[in-house]
């Protein structure tokens, strides 16, 4: 191949990005046994839809759970009180005579402390925090359908996020960095109850492990003044969430049907917005990244429109595009990261990283936050939909940079490995991502083919409309599609599968 100067400077960018995650884990965290969710999609309490059962608790029926998080956040100390109140809903099916929340926090010495815990008004006492892992045994039971409110008071000490060094620490988003406090699985919340079991899996050093229902979220934030800092600026905050000025001088942020809230602050964001119908994009960048911030901006705004369309409408009001002082893209609901050095190295085209990462990113709001599925377990749920979203951005935005994406995403890694492994058998950042994102993303091209597109994208549609709220398994994938196409699929199963699906 004749090597030319775009050649070494697509190489150089390469080595970068291949640089920004640990490829070589030391320190293994211990595994719990995967579990696979193989309950059908219609064993899962459709929200919208579910019917409380009479209760004798005084708290109204929800379809869902509710999070108020009272938040005041000392910028320049690194700290953040909060008084958080969950209305937890039990749609379980089943009575509940204990709760189980993710306090991943507390994975980092001395980050979380506990103030206060109650639960419907009473002091807990029998509890335990382990890790991640808080477990509250219930004084009664908790019907099923039935409501319980658990009030939870607790401190954050953000740890420094800037450095990661895999061989003494996880990597991580949650904490701060020198320009940037990150605000991501910050709060406790009560994590999936399904087939009998609470699903928190171990933190892994790539890819992530938390499954989340749907919530509701009210985050009342507030800084405190900043003394430390003279003379210095409010923080700009970007958030999961619609805000909303209080007369306090406080701001309310809202979002309903969430996964998680997250929350960025920082002095040194830059800002630019547009409208598609009733729904806000904010991108939020640095100081000399304008011109990247208005592209990812751009991006967003484009692959929200064309993912509308293709697979169903964007369920959120607002999204903000949030350049992360780290070496991570990363999604939460209506809310995502894109790392600094997407933003570096944007050449003003849209054949570059920046761009088809933040299409990645958009799409995880379908494929994430709308329909959901265990991130540890079965990663490639996500994963693959949301990396082969990048080629459905390509095809109706800039066809003619398609077979560009194909060589320069995906085949440049020679990509092989099983598409439905868990992260903890991944065998490497790249090895992972090569099998869960970029296998995925042919098998998924060959299933189109296949099928033909008519019958592909009402699949997909179909699969959103009944996933949406719920956790989906590899079983309700195979499922749904297989109503979509009588096509022999076998082939293609075994090569990319390890499990057998039908
Ligand atoms: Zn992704």
């Amino acid at each position: 191949m004749r090597t030319h100067p775009k050649y070494i400077f697509l190489v150089s960018i390469f080595l970068i990005i291949s640089a920004c995650s640990p490829s070589q884990p030391t320190n293994i965290p211990t595994v719990t046994e995967p579990v696979f969710l193989t309950l059908p999609i219609t064993d899962t309490p459709a929200l919208s839809t579910e019917t409380p059962s009479p209760t004798n608790t005084p708290l109204p029926a929800l379809e869902r759970a509710q999070y108020i998080l009272n938040t005041t956040i000392d910028y320049d100390a690194k700290t953040v009180t909060v008084d958080q109140t969950i209305r937890y809903s039990n749609l379980t099916g089943n009575q509940l005579n204990t709760l189980v929340l993710a306090i991943t926090p507390n994975l980092w010495d001395g980050s979380f402390a506990l103030n206060s815990l109650a639960i419907d008004g009473q002091p807990v006492t029998t509890y335990t925090l382990d890790g991640q892992r808080l477990d509250i045994s219930l004084a009664s039971l908790l019907p099923a359908g039935g409501v319980t409110e658990i009030q939870i008071g607790f401190t954050l000490t953000l740890p420094f996020a800037e450095q990661e060094d895999p061989s003494v620490s996880r990597p991580r988003i949650y904490g701060y960095t020198s320009r940037q406090i990150n605000l991501v699985n910050w709060y406790p919340f009560v994590v999936p109850h399904i087939n009998g079991e609470w699903i928190l899996h171990d933190p892994w050093f790539y890819g992530e492990h938390l499954v989340y229902d749907t919530a509701d979220y009210e985050v009342n934030l507030k800084f405190t003044e900043p003394a430390a800092a003279p003379g210095a600026t409010m923080p700009i905050v970007a958030a999961s969430g619609v805000p909303e000025a209080q007369p306090d001088g406080s701001t309310r942020y809202t979002i309903t049907a969430a996964r998680t809230f997250a929350l960025s602050a920082s002095r040194d964001f830059q800002t630019s917005s547009t409208q598609l119908g009733d729904i806000s994009l904010t991108s939020y960048y640095f100081a000399f990244n304008e011109r990247g911030g208005q592209a990812a901006l751009q991006t967003s705004a484009q692959a929200l429109q064309v993912f509308s369309t293709k697979y169903g409408a964007y369920p959120h009001k607002s999204l903000a595009i949030v350049m992360g002082d780290f070496n991570d893209g990363m999604e939460y609901s209506a809310f995502y990261y894109l790392s600094k050095d997407f933003y570096n190295l944007y050449d003003g085209t849209p054949a570059n990283y920046l761009t088809f990462v933040a299409a990645h990113e958009t799409a995880h709001q379908w494929w994430f936050d709308q329909v959901a599925s265990d991130q540890a377990i079965q990663p490639w749920l996500d994963e693959s939909l949301a990396t082969y979203s990048e080629r459905i951005f390509y095809e109706n935005t800039y066809p003619d940079i398609l077979s560009w994406w194909w060589s320069y995403r995906i085949d440049f890694y020679k990509p092989e490995g099983f598409v439905d492994i868990p992260i903890y058998e991944g065998q490497g950042f790249r090895p992972y991502t090569n099998a869960t994102y970029f296998q995925g993303a042919h098998f998924l091209e060959k299933v189109r083919e296949r099928m033909g597109d008519e019958a592909f994208f009402a699949f997909i549609q179909d699969y959103y409309n009944q996933g949406r709220g719920k956790i989906v398994t590899a079983n309700d994938f195979f499922r749904i599609l297989r109503t979509h196409t009588s096509a022999d699929l076998s082939d293609l199963i075994n090569q990319y599968f390890r499990n057998v699906y039908q």
